[in-house]
C-alpha cells in the first residue's frame, strides 16, 4: 500500500489524541463536580444531611477529618515509630540499557509494587466517617517515609554479561509511602449510611472521581485545572499533527491522481493519433489473404500471441480479446504486425 507509513502514523496519532481528549473531559467533569460538592468538617451534621437526603446518600461531598485506623494500624518498615493506614512499597531497578541506536541510556523499571491497607476513618470530635476503597482514589496523597538507593557493584563477569545483553544494573531503589495515622485529609466522594448507622465515604457509582488528599479544595481544583490545561495542550498538539499528516496524505493522493489522469489522457491521444495515421495510409488494393477476416475491408495489422495468427485489423482487434478467430487459441498478447 502506497500510504502505509502515513496511515500507521495517523492511526497512532488518533489513538493518542483520543486518550488525551478523554482525559481532558474527565478533568473538566471532575472540576465541575468538585466545585459543586459541599464542604464539611466531619461532625454530627453529616448524619443529619444523609438522613434528610432523598435516597439516604449524598452523591458528591467533600469532608475533612483526621485519619484514624479502625483496628491495629500498619507499621512502617523503615521507621517502626511511624504508623499508618495505607502503605505503598515499591522497588525500582535502575539500569543502563543499550538502545536500538547503539547508545547507552538510563532507564527505570518497576520490579515490585505492593499496597497494604487497614480499615480506617476520618474522625473529628468523636464523629467518624469510614473510608471505603481508598486505593480506588484518583488522587491518594501519601507521605514518602523512606527512599533508598542501593548501588550494584558489578563484577567482571557482570560487565561481560552486560556487554552481551545490553543491560547493566545500576542499583535498586526502594520507596515506602504511608498514609499516616493522624494526618488531616479531605475525602471527596459519595457519602452513605450503612444499616449499622455508620457513615461511609466511597467512590461514587456514577464514575465521578474519588479523592483522598491532604490539599485544600482550592489546591485540588488548581491541580485539576493544571491537568486539564496540559491535556488541552496535548489535544491541540496531536490534533495539529493529525491534520498535518492528513493534509500530506491528501496532497499526495491528489497529486498521484492528477498524474494518472494526465498519463491516461496522453496515452489515449497517442493511440487516437496512431489509429488515425494508420487509417490514412491504409492500402486499399489488397489480395484476399491480406484482408482482415472480420470486417473484410482493412488490411491485417495485428498479430495474436501465442498462436501467431495475423488475421485482424486494428479496429476489429479491439473487440476480440479472448480467442483467436482462426484457431480458437486463447489470446495472451496482441502486438502490431508489420508486413514489408
Ligand atoms: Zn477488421
Ligand atoms: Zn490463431
Amino acid at each position: 500500500m502506497d500510504y502505509l507509513g502515513e496511515v500507521v502514523a495517523l492511526g497512532i496519532d488518533s489513538v493518542i489524541f483520543g486518550i488525551c481528549l478523554k482525559q481532558y473531559f474527565h478533568c473538566r467533569n471532575a472540576i465541575a463536580a468538585v466545585k459543586g460538592a459541599e464542604f464539611h468538617e466531619v461532625g454530627s451534621q453529616l448524619g443529619d444531611l444523609v438522613d434528610k437526603s432523598s435516597d439516604n446518600k449524598i452523591g458528591y461531598i467533600a469532608i475533612r477529618g483526621i485519619v484514624k485506623p479502625l483496628g491495629k494500624p500498619l507499621t512502617s518498615i523503615s521507621n517502626k515509630k511511624l504508623t499508618g493506614v495505607v502503605q505503598k512499597l515499591k522497588i525500582k531497578e535502575h539500569v543502563v540499557a543499550r538502545t536500538t541506536a547503539g547508545f547507552w541510556s538510563d532507564q527505570e523499571r518497576t520490579v515490585n509494587k505492593v499496597f497494604n491497607t487497614v480499615p480506617f476513618a476520618l474522625q473529628q470530635g468523636g464523629h467518624f466517617v469510614e473510608i471505603l476503597e481508598p486505593l480506588a482514589a484518583d488522587i491518594l496523597d501519601m507521605d514518602v517515609v523512606s527512599n533508598t538507593f542501593k548501588p550494584t557493584v558489578p563484577s567482571f563477569s557482570d560487565h561481560l554479561w552486560s556487554f552481551v545483553t545490553g543491560v547493566r544494573q545500576r542499583g535498586l531503589q526502594s520507596t515506602e509511602e504511608l498514609l499516616r495515622e493522624g494526618a488531616i485529609m479531605t475525602g471527596v466522594g459519595e457519602l452513605t449510611k450503612t444499616k449499622s448507622n455508620t457513615l461511609t465515604l466511597q467512590p461514587p457509582l456514577n464514575g465521578t472521581p474519588f479523592y483522598l488528599t491532604s490539599m485544600s479544595i482550592s489546591s485540588l481544583l488548581r491541580k485539576l485545572d493544571d491537568r486539564k490545561r496540559t491535556y488541552r495542550l496535548l489535544c491541540l498538539m496531536f490534533g495539529a499533527i493529525g491534520m498535518l499528516i492528513g493534509g500530506i496524505v491528501f496532497r499526495r493522493y491528489w497529486k498521484d491522481r492528477t498524474e494518472q489522469r494526465v498519463a491516461e489522457e496522453l496515452r489515449q491521444s497517442l493511440a487516437a493519433s496512431r489509429k488515425e495515421r494508420r487509417q490514412r495510409v491504409r492500402d486499399t488494393d489488397l489480395r484476399g489473404d491480406q484482408i482482415c477476416v472480420i470486417c473484410c475491408t482493412n488490411p491485417r495489422e495485428i498479430i495474436l500471441l501465442p498462436c501467431g495468427h495475423v488475421c485482424l485489423c486494428e479496429d476489429c482487434s479491439e473487440d476480440i480479446t479472448t480467442h483467436c478467430p482462426m484457431c480458437r487459441a486463447p489470446i495472451a498478447q496482441k502486438a502490431a504486425a508489420y508486413i514489408i
